[in-house]
Parts: structure tokens; C-alpha cells; sequence
């Protein structure tokens, strides 16, 4: 590791930020969305307002990257400066000091897939795409999901077969983030039929401008329309691109959940920006609601719960830091983040009232009910909350086994009675 103390690295950033961004004030933490800044997760946009957004993204991460700050704990042979997790994090809190534009493109491609590629991908393909990864040249998705396959991932159907050296994919995959603005995509496919479900799967990086990819946009009920649905046919990829060995890929899907639940338990994209407490104090101020003592009481609630979450992070971050796997802590930090984000519209939409359900002009108002309708697919995303609770009770708590459905004899408990 660079020998590099965290003093020298703070001089060090805070000269690169002071050259290239300019400060957020106080007015910026309440006054959110205008221009580029801070735009969140739910704050979807029109496809060519997308694209301005994304082009600023890109700006800023190469500026980072060129700065030698774009992969800080990185490895260097790929782009990274091989600093600590310390210096990773210093580096957030102190660029959250300053206007710099929205990174939610980034939070797949870097949270997921970019971690994915450094455990399971050969060194040529790492060498391909983890630098551009990192300097925002490459946004990356992930192919898991498919109409007959969420939460049970393992009974995906998208074929792989192979061809000589390369292999052919046919299938469809849906719910896929991104995937309009995205040059890779990890995808997880069946490679053996006969194999039980989740031994016959391999993951592959896929270059999703090629012949026989499909990309279609999924309107939400936010109106935005932020992932796809992505279709197959007779797409070839290199073996090569191949992650991980063959019928091996429940490893490298499991790689990219474990990462996917940190990244969004970990408040790296998920709508944190928006839901800062900062962000709320200021908002109870301009409505002059901050010396009102039920209000305040709430607001404390909502800051107790991002407290308890983020020391459940740090204790998983602790894990990998001592070269473990992250764990079932990181399904306890997404389904707290879920609570969380329910509990923080909850608490928007009680002091706003009538005013976040119609647009009249009025700032800061309006705005929050696309967070409002964003929420509950957070419910979802990266595994309900159904599926979290069961792996904190088998895994964390160590509770029996969900029961099976025994389908072939439908309310057999009502029979015996
Ligand atoms: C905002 C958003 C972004 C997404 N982005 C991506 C992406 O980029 N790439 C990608 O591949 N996918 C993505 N997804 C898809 C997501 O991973 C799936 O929606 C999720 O895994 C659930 O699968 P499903 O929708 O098929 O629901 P199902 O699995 O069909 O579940 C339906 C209901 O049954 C419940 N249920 C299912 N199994 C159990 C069980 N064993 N015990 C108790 N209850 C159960 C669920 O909790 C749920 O309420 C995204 C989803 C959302 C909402």
C-alpha cells in the first residue's frame, strides 16, 4: 500500500477539490436539484435530460481518475492507487463539501459489476474495462433478472451454448438499470439445463452494442423510465469474457449480490443525497417548523435509524477490511435502508402535507414525491425485503428453514382439520 497519511491525503484532496469544484453552502443542502447537482436516484429525467446529466458524470469521474482519485483503494496494475478503505471514505466526506454532479450511473458499474470482474474475470478482461470502469469511459449493468426469475435468481432460463471460442446467448432478461446508456453488462446464464439450477449457471461480461442485443425502456410509476428490458438473440461472446468456470456462476452472481447489498445498504446510490439530514433540518427551517417539539421528535427518529444502519455497515465494512466476505449483515444494512427511506418520505410527506402532491412552482415541494413513489421499489430492488428478512432469520438468527410450499396438495392443513 502507497505510504500516504491520512493528513497528506486530506491536503491532498482538498487542494484537487478547491481547483475543480466549487463549495456547496448551506443554501445548496436545502436548495437540492438545481442544475446538475444532486439529482437522486428517484429524480428520473427525460432520456435527453438523461444524457446531459450522464456526460457530467463521465466530466467528473475522469477528472478524478486523471487526478489519481478516480480508484483509491484500487489495485494499481488496473487504475488504483492502492490507498486504505480510510483514505476511500475520507475522500467521500470530503467531496460531499462541494458541488459535483450526480454518480448515481456509476453505482452498478462500481458497486457491482467492477468487484465482480476483479474476483472472477481473467487479467486481459480486467485490464479491458476496469480502468474505463473507474474514469466513467465504461457504465456497466447487471443482466440477472428475468420475467420467470427474481428472487428465486437460480431458476433463470437466458441460454448460453457454446460455440468453438466463443458462445452464443438467446434469452431475455427484464428490470435491467440502466442498460440504455451502458457499454457492458455482467449477465448470468444457464449453460447446463441438466445440471440442479444452481450448478448449471455461468456469468459472462457482454458488450451490449452487440449484433442481437436489444435494449426496451420500462416506463415506472415515477415516470421515469429507468431500466429495460433486454433482449438476446444469438449474441456471441468471447470465452474469454467468461467469469469465473463454467456452471460456476452462482459464485460470481453471489460475488455481485453480496457487493449489490453493500452498495445500496452502504448509501453509495441510494438515495442519500436526497434524504440527508442536513437536507431535512434545512427543509423544517424554511417552513419554520424547526422549533416545533413533535417534529423535531420525528426528525430524530429518522436520524436514529440512518445512525444504527451506518454502524451496521461499519461493522461489515470491518469484515472485509480483515479479508472476509461481506455477510448476512449486508441484507440487515439494505433492509434498513429500505426502512429507513420509508420512514424519511414518511416523515417529508407529513411535513409538506397537500403540498407534495401537486406541482405548483412552489420549490422544494413537489420534488419530493418522486422519492416518495421511488421508495417502495428500493423495497425491491437487489432483494425484497421478504427475501432479506428470510436471510437474516436462517443466517443471522439462526431460525429454521422457511417451510416449502407442497404444491401438489394445496391446503393440506385445512384437509387434516
Ligand atoms: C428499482 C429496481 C431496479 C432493479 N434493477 C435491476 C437490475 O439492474 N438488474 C437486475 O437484474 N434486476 C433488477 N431489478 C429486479 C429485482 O432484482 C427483482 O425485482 C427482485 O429480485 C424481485 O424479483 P421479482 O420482481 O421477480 O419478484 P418475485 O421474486 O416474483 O417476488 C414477488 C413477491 O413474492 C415474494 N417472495 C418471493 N420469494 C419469496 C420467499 N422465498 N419468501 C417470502 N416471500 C417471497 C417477494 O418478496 C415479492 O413480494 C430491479 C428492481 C427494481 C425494483
Amino acid at each position: 500500500m502507497a505510504d500516504i497519511t491520512l493528513d497528506e491525503f486530506r491536503d491532498e484532496v482538498t487542494a484537487f477539490l478547491e481547483a475543480n469544484a466549487p463549495r456547496r453552502t448551506a443554501e445548496q443542502a436545502f436548495r437540492w436539484g438545481e442544475g446538475s447537482d444532486d439529482v437522486s436516484l428517484f429524480e428520473e429525467v427525460d432520456r435527453e435530460a438523461e444524457k446531459v446529466l450522464l456526460d457530467q458524470a463521465k466530466a467528473w469521474r475522469a477528472t478524478r481518475y486523471d487526478a489519481g482519485l478516480g480508484w483509491i483503494s484500487g489495485p494499481a496494475e488496473y487504475g488504483g492507487r492502492e490507498l486504505s478503505g480510510a483514505h476511500e471514505r475520507l475522500y467521500a466526506s470530503l467531496e460531499s463539501r462541494y458541488q459535483t454532479p450526480n454518480m448515481n450511473f456509476f453505482g452498478i458499474g462500481l458497486g457491482m459489476v467492477a468487484p465482480t470482474i476483479l474476483a472472477h474475470a481473467v487479467p486481459e478482461v480486467r485490464r479491458a474495462y476496469l480502468p474505463g470502469l473507474y474514469r466513467g469511459d465504461i457504465v456497466a449493468c447487471q443482466l440477472f433478472s428475468e420475467p420467470g426469475a427474481g428472487s428465486d435468481l437460480a431458476g433463470l432460463q437466458t441460454r448460453a451454448e457454446r460455440d468453438g471460442d466463443e458462445w452464443i446467448l438467446n434469452g431475455q432478461k427484464v428490470w435491467t438499470s440502466g442498460a440504455h446508456y451502458s457499454q457492458i453488462g455482467e449477465i448470468i446464464c444457464r449453460t447446463d439445463p441438466d445440471q440442479p439450477k444452481h450448478r448449471g449457471l455461468t456469468g459472462f461480461v457482454v458488450d451490449m452494442h452487440a449484433p442481437g442485443v436489444e435494449v426496451r425502456p420500462l416506463r415506472q410509476m415515477t415516470g421515469g423510465a429507468s431500466f429495460n428490458e433486454v433482449f438476446f438473440t444469438d449474441v456471441r461472446v468471447p470465452d474469454n469474457h467468461r467469469l469465473g468456470d463454467v456452471n460456476n456462476g452462482w459464485a460470481v452472481a453471489l460475488t455481485t449480490l453480496m457487493n449489490e447489498r453493500a452498495s445500496i445498504g452502504g448509501g453509495a446510490g441510494g438515495g442519500m443525497g436526497l434524504a440527508n439530514i442536513t437536507r431535512l433540518a434545512e427543509m423544517l427551517r424554511h417552513f419554520g417548523l424547526a422549533d416545533d417539539p413533535v417534529t423535531r421528535q420525528e426528525l430524530m427518529k429518522v436520524y436514529t435509524g440512518f445512525q444504527v444502519a451506518k454502524y451496521t455497515n461499519q461493522r461489515a465494512m470491518a469484515r472485509i477490511k480483515r479479508g472476509q466476505l461481506p455477510g448476512p449483515e449486508m441484507s440487515i444494512g439494505k433492509l434498513s435502508l429500505t426502512n429507513n427511506l420509508k420512514a424519511t418520505t414518511e416523515f417529508v410527506a407529513t411535513v409538506l402535507g397537500p403540498r407534495i402532491t401537486a406541482d405548483t412552482g412552489e420549490w422544494g415541494t413537489y420534488a419530493w414525491s418522486k422519492m416518495l413513489l421511488g421508495v417502495p421499489g428500493m423495497r425491491v430492488a437487489g432483494g425484497t425485503d421478504e427475501v432479506m428478512k428470510n436471510i437474516v432469520g436462517e443466517r443471522v438468527l439462526g431460525l429454521p428453514k422457511e417451510p416449502g410450499i407442497d404444491s401438489t396438495s394445496p391446503f393440506r392443513d385445512l384437509a387434516k382439520n
